[in-house]
């Protein structure tokens, strides 16, 4: 873990953003539980997503369906099936790991030698340095590049074909040996199905076998009739959810990037056969700028094309983040054409059709998703927003502060209420009152204790963007100060305007505008 990875992870349990699992218990692997700040952000996030989604769009309506859902759902949808992980085995450790991850973590290895070679050259040779060029013509990166491409392509041709013998293969032929023990002792590479799956009370057998859900989608394809015919939508139209997914992922790390427990923001857009690289073009747009309005630096964000379509899909983009520990998956853009709503009107025996009036035919919708983890997007904005810094205190000298820079909308409180000292009459009286005019708008807190610096810093720590004191100035004139976080700079205003300035500056509304 680098050291920024692990300041977020004891950052987010300390101020309760998030805490393990179950922790009195030694916690439960790939579990968390999100805490009195961090319930608040994620809150946050869905409000955003949801009304970027449903609110900004007339023709995108939302539902919430069920986590369990009829069983053979998960046969149509392919995910009894084919929703595996290739897993292996250390013989000697005992320990179980994903195969494909192995070869990304051996891959990624090299990769990093190689952006050595690269940081060298560039110190050396100054403005000059042309990397391109360097990259064809220095040996060592050029073989470096060759053997991380070599893997890659082998790695991609077993994995869609499904060949496990190739991978076991692959694994042993770059001598690749476990991360914990060091043993190559390695198992054949299997199948491993990533579903969840629980018992009905009053049916025995498969039967009665219920899946947790693995993702939300399939709640808005069996629902499609229903949504279109009570909320009148024409195609093209759209189904937004956000809901609890379940995965038991062989390799549960990087904290709630990877979860077996999580929350997936899901939007299924229904469209004409033949019109999905448009509508594939403009989602993939679309979700890109909601990223960006957000003010994440756009050199943060990058599309990923994938080598593997899964099986429903006929194209697939991921947007990755770059994470502490590199760029990764946080959205995909998928293409599905009519894979899910087809194999339901198979399965069930209902028909799944769209009456287009200005076609005047009826066809079984295509679909173009939008999937993101609302976890791996909580923990993207943590990464943007976590900050040490050294900054001057009230005497003018050096002090260090850890500040969330969190976009004010996201904020988990929008606003600190701090009387300068709590002994003096009338101040606490008037901050009281002042926090109780905003608490029904924003989302405030009330502190009278310690010196004013260190409320400052604990409001810094959960990335509170305004502060306001009451100070003796208050009880003369009927000012107060607001202090903005990031520039620490201060302003007096009327207290009479608090309530409308804060309402503007942490409102969505600008964020939503831009999209
Ligand atoms: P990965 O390749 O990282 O396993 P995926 O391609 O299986 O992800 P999708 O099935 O496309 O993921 O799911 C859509 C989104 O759900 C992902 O972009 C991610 O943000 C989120 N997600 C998927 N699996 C997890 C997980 N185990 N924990 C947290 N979020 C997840």
């Amino acid at each position: 873990m680098s050291d920024l990875f692990k300041n977020i992870v004891s950052h987010s349990k300390e101020y309760g953003f998030i805490y393990p699992s179950s922790e009195i218990y030694d916690g439960l692997s790939a579990v968390y539980d999100y805490g009195v700040y961090g319930s608040e952000l994620k809150q946050a996030i869905k409000e955003y997503w949801w009304k970027a989604m449903v609110y900004a769009h007339e023709n995108i309506v939302g539902i919430d369906s069920a986590i369990f859902m009829h069983p053979r759902i998960w046969k149509a949808s392919g995910h009894v099936d084919a929703f595996n992980d290739p897993l292996i085995d250390n013989k000697d450790s005992k320990k179980r790991y994903r195969a494909d991850v192995l070869l990304e973590d051996y891959m990624a290895k090299i990769q990093g030698k190689l952006d050595k070679e690269i940081e060298k050259a560039r110190k050396r040779f100054g403005d000059g340095f042309d990397e391109k060029m360097y990259r064809e013509t220095n040996e060592r990166v050029a073989g470096y590049q060759n053997q991380i491409d070599e893997v890659n392509d082998k790695m991609n041709d077993a994995l869609r074909k499904n060949d496990l013998v190739a991978l076991k293969a692959l694994i042993d032929s770059c001598e690749i040996a476990d991360p914990e023990s060091g043993s190559r002792n390695w198992t054949d590479v299997r199948q491993f199905n990533l579903m969840f799956n629980t018992q009905l009370g009053n049916i025995a057998g498969e039967e009665g076998k219920l899946y947790l859900r693995p993702e939300t989608a399939q709640g808005i394809f069996v629902n499609f009739l229903n949504v279109q015919k009570t909320s009148r939508q024409k195609i093209p139209f759209g189904i937004a959810q956000i809901g609890k997914a379940f995965r038991n992922e062989i390799v549960a790390r990087q904290f709630i990037f990877r979860m077996r427990e999580f929350e997936q923001m899901e939007m299924q857009y229904f469209i004409q056969p033949g019109s999905e690289l448009d509508w594939y073009a403009y989602w993939k747009e679309k979700r890109m700028n909601w990223h960006l309005a957000l003010g994440t630096s756009p050199d943060k964000l990058r599309f990923h094309d994938h080598e593997n379509l899964a099986h429903y899909a006929n194209a697939a983009v991921d947007i990755q983040f770059d994470f502490p520990f590199g760029f990764k998956e946080l959205e995909g853009i998928h293409s599905r054409t009519d894979f899910d709503l087809g194999s339901h009107q198979e399965y069930s025996g209902k028909k799944i059709t769209y009456f287009d009036s200005d076609l005047n035919e009826s066809y079984v919708p295509y679909v173009v998703e939008t999937s993101i983890g609302c976890d791996r997007m909580f923990l993207a904005t943590m990464s943007n927003a976590y900050t040490e810094e050294t900054v001057p205190d009230a005497e003018g000298k050096d002090s260090s502060r850890t500040v969330l820079k969190l976009p004010p909308a996201l904020a988990p409180v929008k606003c600190a209420i701090l009387p300068l000292i709590r002994t003096e009459s009338g101040l606490t009286e008037t901050a009281r009152k002042l926090f109780n005019d905003l608490k029904f708008s924003v989302n405030c807190q009330y502190d009278e204790k310690d010196t004013i610096g260190r409320r400052y810093r604990r409001q810094d720590a959960v990335g509170t963007p305004y502060c306001v004191t009451i100070d003796h100035q208050t009880l003369e004139d009927q000012t107060v100060t607001i202090r903005e976080r990031d520039s620490m700079s201060q302003e007096r205003v009327p207290i009479i305007k608090v309530s409308s300035i804060i309402s503007e500056k942490v409102s969505l509304e600008p964020l939503l505008r831009k999209l």
